[in-house]
């Protein structure tokens, strides 16, 4: 066994009792990476010298009190890091080496307690999409069948993750870009209620869906990274003054009484029967465990992703503003005219799936037609909420699947982007609500591939789903299942 294959906590034991070394950690997590990397292109920027460096330094100091100090991890391709190149994996950015100047408040949380960055892993591009494939480095393909997708759009975390190239890896989700990969590629991942972590530093794709979280091993690893990056930022206005509870003191206390509601309208003709069965043998499990399991409804949920296509494209319309090459984005020669240069730079930098949300988004919002779609699709948006805080009325932790299928071959969905978007059906309705979910592994399909189901809170309810995902981790293992790489 790879020491790159220790979860946080086991990692973090024996650091603190020196029989490793947070070098000795680094160096395994690379050597992973350069042995699996070469099958799932999970890793698009390599930071090894200095995460090498860093290391050597923790260990001179051989001070191991917080449980992330020493600890190797990657992230995905849209968060800042001063000195590091970042690209969202477009050809706009990359074309450019853009270097940010500044750290974005996650990677900075995550240095003020001495994890240790190993470099950057592959994204769609601008993160949107649902496999990775958008990138402009290329597809990251599953560590469990690299014919597959990883998923995404976290992609290259989900597989470093799962194919123990690190020992967590930071993502974001929109519409499921942390969950839909953590399912693919059978790691454990977190989706915060929205507000919860900072955005700062990080390429937005929709800033009002658009949440930071991480993929771990295990549960206890995500309780542990949320605590260091958790809470109110002065440097973004959208996050929550609200007290972060210690998620790592609750987590053992069991589901006995929880009330478990698996949502009708997530059970649905077409979806795979055998990600239907693992999610209602989970269920059956909480049974076994304490928990008590009802059916509930969330009856708009069928307009989610109608609603969602309509908000997203027209955030990223405007958040793509930017990329103009000349504040950001590469630049071009010979131009005839300003707008000759921002129609150069712009069509040759970005790609087909970011061209289109532009103009969907740029229509939708355009005189004459923003009543009928954008101001509609809010309005649905706060009936899919309204749904969410009805139902938690009754119970504390929906249970639900993740995405219809097990992970797809890579090219399936490439000329359909509209069946692309419909592998979101179960996942953006979380983002439109705002509410946490966490995804954990909980079974397998045909030819070894994970299934994933996630457990969904109120807002700000992250501790109870920490809380139920710990008690089921425990009690089935699936997590502890690894891929032949
Ligand atoms: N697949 C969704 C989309 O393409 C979600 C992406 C995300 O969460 N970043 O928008």
């Amino acid at each position: 066994m790879t020491l790159s294959s220790l979860t946080i906590g086991g990692a973090h034991a024996q650091l603190k009792e020196k029989k490793i070394s947070s070098e000795e950690l680094t160096r395994a997590c690379i050597e992973r990476i350069e042995h699996a990397d070469k099958s799932i292109n999970a890793v698009i920027h390599k930071n090894f010298d200095r995460a090498l460096s860093e290391a050597k330094k923790i260990d001179a100091k051989g001070v191991f009190a917080h449980p992330l100090t020493g600890i190797p991890y990657l992230a995905k391709d849209v968060f800042c890091e001063a000195g590091v190149p970042t690209t969202a994996c477009s050809n706009i950015l990359r074309n450019k080496d853009y270097v940010p100047p500044f750290d974005s408040t996650t990677t900075q949380r995550l240095r003020a307690v001495s994890a240790v960055s190993l470099g950057k892993t592959n994204t769609d591009e601008f993160t949107m999409g649902a496999s990775t494939e958008t990138s402009c480095f290329g597809a990251t393909r599953c560590p469990w069948d690299t014919s597959r997708v990883a998923g995404g759009s976290s992609g290259g975390s989900a597989a470093a993750t799962a194919a123990d190239e690190c020992l967590f890896a930071l993502g974001t989700d929109t519409g499921g870009s942390i969950r839909q990969p953590a399912s693919f590629c059978g790691c454990t991942g977190m989706k915060v209620t929205y507000g919860r972590t900072s955005r700062f530093g990080v390429m937005s794709m929709a800033s009002s869906l658009d949440s930071i979280g991480t993929l771990a091993k295990c549960v206890e690893d995500v309780a542990i990274i949320l605590q260091a990056i958790a809470g109110k930022d002065p440097l973004d206005a959208t996050t929550g003054d609200v007290p972060v509870p210690n998620y790592t003191a609750t987590l053992k206390k069991g589901v006995k009484g929880l009330k478990i509601g698996l949502p009708k309208e997530y059970f649905i003709k077409g979806m795979d029967p055998q990600v239907e069965s693992a999610v209602r043998a989970a269920a059956e499990e909480y049974r076994k465990l304490g928990a008590q399991v009802t059916d509930v409804s969330l009856p708009h949920s069928q307009y989610a992703i109608a609603a969602y296509y309509v908000i997203v494209p027209s955030e990223v319309s405007s958040n793509m503003a930017r990329y103009d090459g000349v504040r950001y984005g590469h630049t071009v020669n010979d131009p005839q005219s300003l707008v000759d240069y921002y129609e150069k730079a712009r069509s040759s930098g970005f790609g087909a799936e970011v061209k289109r949300r532009i103009m969907i988004g740029t229509f939708a919002l355009s005189a004459g037609y923003y009543d009928a779609y954008y101001r509609q699709a809010q309005k649905v948006r706060t009936l899919v909420k309204r749904d969410f805080e009805e139902a938690f009325g009754g119970v504390d932790v929906i249970l639900a699947p993740i995405a219809p299928t097990p992970a797809f071959k890579i090219g399936a969905h490439t000329d359909d982007p509209l069946a692309m978007y419909l592998e979101d059906v179960f996942t953006v309705p979380i983002n439109l609500a705002g509410i946490p979910g966490l995804s954990l592994p909980c079974g397998f399909a045909k030819g070894d591939l994970p299934i994933g189901m996630q457990l969904l809170g109120p807002q700000w309810g992250e501790e109870v789903i920490l809380r139920a995902g710990y008690a089921y981790e425990q009690a089935t293992q699936w997590h502890m299942r690894k891929p032949a790489l």
